[in-house]
């Protein structure tokens, strides 16, 4: 037997999260059994704690879209016992169980082989949302970098604050946009150097191109932030769009692409092919420095994990969230 936080739903359609003890027979068909060490919470982990979003299929069920962990049995040759994992994405947690349970089966084809440099907990202090600022910061990087300060949006949310702190690595100057000033020293030991009120960029204008400012993007809101900034983006400079924080609105005009060949480009992490997510691994282990990550994380264990849910749908867990399942 072993831990898992499982989710019902009652005749009325109301869920509720709990902590139990469920034994292997009861685990999804996969090829790989893996002893979880450690999960996360993602902004679709609040939803599908509580009250699904429309990504949970079937009740009960076991939430957590990713985890880290060793390879209990493996009946694919790639894996082996004692083989360190990661997994993000492939609708696991959502579609399929997940990593807020002390063991998971999965396919083989959704395992990722942990970056060397990289223990279990790292690997999830970084997790979804910081691999997916790895991917969005790749994406930048392929269209090019223009000169000036590259934008965070969300700087102080689990994608915002990683993208920060790889891009002030890499060393480009980070400005970073925080619907939370308190969260401005916490952004500047990530490296920000320039800290943008949300105010100032969630109102939309009718001006579609304003001052050329930014040199880059990675943005986590959408909506009428990232509206806004494709019209202060410099001449052939990217936005990489990732999230929907502040809505999946996009009330914007052609004109920045038409006039300064500004380029918006869309990530994806759930489905992400295997040689690109080792790529975007092998470049966190490298270009993400391990005492930024350390000071973005705060403990917790899976009775923790309704309370979590409900805070990262408000908007109100700084940074990153690591759970230790055991
Ligand atoms: P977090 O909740 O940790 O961060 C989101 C941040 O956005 C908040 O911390 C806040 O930052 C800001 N924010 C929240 N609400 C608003 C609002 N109404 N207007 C403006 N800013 C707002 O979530 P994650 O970092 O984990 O994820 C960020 C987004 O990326 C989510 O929409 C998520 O679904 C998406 N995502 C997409 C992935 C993909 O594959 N494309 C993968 C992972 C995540 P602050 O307090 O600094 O203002």
């Amino acid at each position: 037997m072993f831990n898992a936080l499982m989710v019902e739903k009652d005749d009325e359609g109301k869920t509720s999260a709990s902590v139990q003890q469920i034994d292997l027979d009861r685990l999804p068909k996969g090829d790989v059994t893996v002893a979880v060490e450690y999960s996360t919470v993602n902004y679709k982990d609040g939803l599908c704690i509580g009250p699904g979003g429309g990504l949970v299929r079937n009740y009960p069920h076991v939430p957590g879209i990713d985890f880290a962990g060793t390879v209990e049995t493996s009946d694919d040759p790639r894996y082996k016992a004692g083989d360190k994992v990661v997994l993000t994405g492939w609708r696991v947690g959502e579609a399929h169980w997940g990593g807020y349970s002390q063991k998971a089966r999965v396919k083989a084809d959704w395992l990722v082989p942990l970056p060397d440099g990289l223990d279990a907990r790292q690997a999830m202090a970084v997790g979804t949302a910081g691999f997916t600022a790895m991917l969005a910061v790749m994406a930048l990087e392929d269209h090019g970098i223009k000169d000036g300060p590259v934008l965070v949006t969300g700087a102080a949310g689990g994608v915002g604050s990683v993208a920060t702190a790889i891009l002030a690595n890499l060393g480009h100057e980070v400005a970073g946009v925080t619907g939370r000033p308190d969260t401005a020293d916490y952004l500047k030991s990530l490296g920000a150097t320039q800290i943008v009120a949300r105010e100032e960029l969630n109102e939309t204008t009718k001006r579609p191109l304003e001052a050329e400012t930014w040199g880059g993007c990675v943005d986590a809101v959408g909506g009428e932030m990232l509206a806004r900034v494709l019209g202060q983006m410099k001449y052939g400079a990217s936005v990489s769009a990732v999230g929907l924080a502040g809505g999946a609105g996009l009330p914007a005009t052609v004109i920045p692409f038409l006039l300064r060949g500004v380029n918006l480009l869309g990530i994806d992490s759930v489905m992400q092919p295997y040689d690109n997510r080792v790529r975007a691994w092998a470049r966190i282990a490298k270009d993400l420095p391990i005492d930024k990550l350390d000071a973005m994380v705060q403990p917790a264990v899976l009775s923790d994990l309704p309370a979590l849910g409900r805070d990262i749908l408000k908007g109100q867990v700084k940074g990153r969230v690591v759970v230790d399942v055991n």
